[in-house]
């Protein structure tokens, strides 16, 4: 298994950035996770062609996580018209707010499917299963299974048991750390830094990787801060690298 970045920004891209968005792969298996703006044009320049997706995978529908999403529908769907697609592409995301899961679709652009506390979705050998964190909107962490291995991708979520209880032994957790404790109380939705770095401890995972990172911060400072409550494998995510799992 292994997983690319495509954005690692929130909620706005820092300059040359792209917000969250994530290619899984397993073999030929691909998986988008998140299509934050700027991480189409990216992707594209990873993959051949939109339909070698298997699935799409919105954690939650804020506009940092879903903003591609809104063109990527015309580039499916489009050429879905044309006949240039054949393809049926499932899309999994929250079903809340209503009015932005419509907006996904276009022109039977995708198979879609809301995603709930105890759905388990099997592909290809692999055994995908979600927790819903806590958050404005309702945000939904993801782990992939295969063989013994899992990778865990926090979504956005502030502080909470669910985050811990996905996370548990996990052989890379893609952690969100959009603040710093010194920030805390102007951003209480997000995972700081030392928070993320306690639930990588607390829940053994055997890397752990930091991402969704806000603009104006140093990326020293937020690896410091994490680095001072956590002393196993800790990474920074950095845009279009990939990471075997
Ligand atoms: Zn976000
Ligand atoms: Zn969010």
């Amino acid at each position: 298994m292994r997983i690319t970045v495509l954005g690692n920004s929130g909620p706005y891209p820092r300059a040359g950035g792209a917000c969250s968005g994530y290619l899984f792969e397993n073999e030929n298996t691909k998986i988008l996770i998140d299509c934050g703006n700027g991480t189409l044009g990216r992707l594209q320049q990873i993959i051949k062609s939109l339909e070698d997706l298997d699935m799409i995978i919105i954690s939650h529908l804020h506009s940092d996580h879903i903003a591609d999403a809104m063109v990527l529908r015309y580039a499916i769907g489009i050429n879905k018209t044309k006949g240039i697609i054949t393809k049926v592409i499932p899309l999994y995301a929250p079903a809340e707010p209503k009015e932005d899961f419509d907006k996904l679709q276009f022109q039977n652009a995708f198979l879609m499917n809301e995603i709930y506390e105890d759905l388990i979705i099997p592909l290809n050998g692999l055994t995908i299963h979600f927790k819903r964190m806590e958050h404005p909107v309702p945000s939904y962490g993801i782990a992939i299974e295969k063989d013994g291995k899992k990778f865990v991708y926090s979504a956005d979520t502030k502080y909470c048991d669910q985050i811990f209880q996905l996370a548990q032994d996990a052989d890379l957790l893609l952690c969100e750390s959009g603040v710093l404790e010194r920030d805390r109380i102007i951003d209480m939705v997000h995972l700081s830094a030392k928070e993320a770095a306690e639930i990588g401890k607390i829940s053994k995972v055997k890397r752990l990787m930091l991402t969704h990172f806000w603009p104006g911060y140093s990326l020293d400072e937020i690896l410091q801060e994490a680095k001072e409550n956590f002393d196993g494998d800790l990474i920074l995510s950095e845009e279009m690298k990939t990471y075997e799992i």
